[in-house]
């Protein structure tokens, strides 16, 4: 029996799957549904918005789309393709366009035990209403740095040319332009040479945890790496040379070191406090940003005393056990963390936290508490990332046991700046000068 409170049901988006070959398909009568947590759940009609510019719909192999048959009142696993009856259908996703963040996960049934984990995106929930597609989404920051209407291959080529012959001894800029600008497309590496808003700064070739989502090194049976890690550590004075105009001349502009082409930028410290140094004796202008997993407060400290600015801090949960069965820390823990958050607004430095927005897990009651606790240390902004990983398949790996109790993620959110009213939200690392 069709919810009461809710809209006629031909008012909402209907499911989408896909045949083997990818084509897409809209359901004739099956409701989009969405994923928190292991719970498949009817998102409300105003969770949904069309697809933002920029986002791709991605099948889901071997994975089973499930609906809401409105008449029989109850979910529906769709096994097969009713336009091409015997046919499997495949589940369909969202990955959402940057300063977007998803409400809901796709709700999906594995075809068979022990299915390889999906690459390293995140499966948002969508449907289709009105001849578009539509995904359970809000955006989250209205900065335009990443929105791909902004960027013109062409200039960028040209510039990425005009970059190498200019710092043609230059290995940074060299890795910048081969790997990060043509093989990776990377929004950031781009924005570098078209010398504009946030350039990243990838230096340290490894890392002391083992995130299961890590976009850079994985294990056996782990999900693709989505980039090839770097395999050397620029000089201080390669770092400068690239970043000192950026600085200077970029609009709004953001060197931030800490990349998904690295490991943890904070085993460089001592790189990183040279680069610093010899950045802010050129120049006052723009923020110098660290992207990190937070591991060594002293270091922290030192980059702070030598003119950083922001740290963005990378959190999976601010529970223990889930941080830890998803950082796989080295010789660090979450207590660490805490320090290096305490040691950055000792010295006046600027907080963010880089949450990865998985919905069933991140909207908890408890983990509400507990992201309380952690911004109350003085965290300034939290950026809702979208959580880039298969979600079944992570909750099997964190061994995630539900409360039951979720707020919703723009409950949430709303809670969250209610209980500590100096937070602010966003998706990007804010310019700060
Ligand atoms: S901290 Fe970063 S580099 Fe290190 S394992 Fe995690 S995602 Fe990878």
């Amino acid at each position: 029996m069709w919810p009461r409170l809710f809209p006629h049901p031909s008012r909402f988006p209907r499911l989408l799957f896909a045949d083997r070959e990818g084509r897409i398909y809209d359901h004739p009568y099956l409701l989009a549904m969405g994923l928190s947590g292991f719970d498949v759940v009817l998102p409300e009609r105003e969770d949904f918005i069309p697809l933002p510019p920029g986002s791709a719909l991605y099948v889901l192999p071997e994975r089973y789309p499930v609906g809401y048959d409105p008449e029989a009142g109850k979910p529906e696993i769709l096994y097969e393709n009713p336009y091409r009856p015997g046919e499997p259908a495949y589940a369909l996703a969202a990955y959402l366009a940057p300063a977007h963040t998803q409400l809901y996960l796709a709700p999906y049934v594995e075809a068979r035990e022990g299915l390889p984990p999906l690459p390293l995106f995140s499966y948002a929930a969508c449907g289709f209403y009105r001849g578009k597609f539509w995904a359970t989404a809000f955006r989250s920051d209205f900065d335009h740095r990443q929105e791909v209407r902004f960027f013109d291959e062409n200039r960028i080529e040209r510039e990425a040319k005009r970059f190498e012959s200019l710092y043609a001894n230059n290995r940074l800029v060299r890795h910048l332009i081969r790997n990060c600008v043509r093989r990776y497309r990377c929004p950031a590496a781009r924005n570098f040479v078209l010398r504009r808003w946030e350039a990243p700064v990838p230096t340290s070739p490894s890392c002391n945890a083992r995130c299961l989502g890590c976009l850079s090194s994985q294990e056996e049976g782990g999900p693709h790496i989505a980039q090839e890690r770097i395999s050397f550590a620029p000089e201080p004075h390669e770092i400068a040379e690239a970043m000192v105009p950026h600085l200077k001349q970029a609009p709004r502009a953001i060197v931030s070191f800490g990349q998904g082409c690295e490991g943890e930028p904070l085993l460089q410290g001592k790189l990183l406090w040279e680069a610093i140094k010899l950045m802010r004796r050129e120049t006052s202008r723009g923020t110098i940003n660290l992207n990190t997993n937070a591991s060594l407060p002293e270091e922290v400290e030192r980059l702070r005393t030598a003119g950083l600015d922001s740290i963005r801090v990378s959190l999976a949960s601010a529970r223990q056990r889930y941080y830890e069965a998803y950082f796989r820390p080295k010789g660090y823990g979450l207590g660490e963390v805490r320090e290096s958050i305490r040691r950055m607004k000792r010295r006046g430095g600027f907080v963010s936290l880089n949450l990865f927005v998985f919905p069933g897990l991140t909207d908890e009651e408890e983990e509400f508490r507990a992201l309380c606790e952690l911004a109350a240390l003085g965290v300034d902004y939290i950026q809702l990332r979208n959580h880039a990983i298969d979600p079944l398949w992570y909750l099997k790996r964190i061994n995630f046991k539900p409360e039951g109790n979720c707020l919703g993620i723009k409950s949430l959110v709303k809670r969250l700046a209610q209980e500590i009213p100096r937070l602010r939200f966003g998706y990007f690392n804010p310019p700060l000068r």
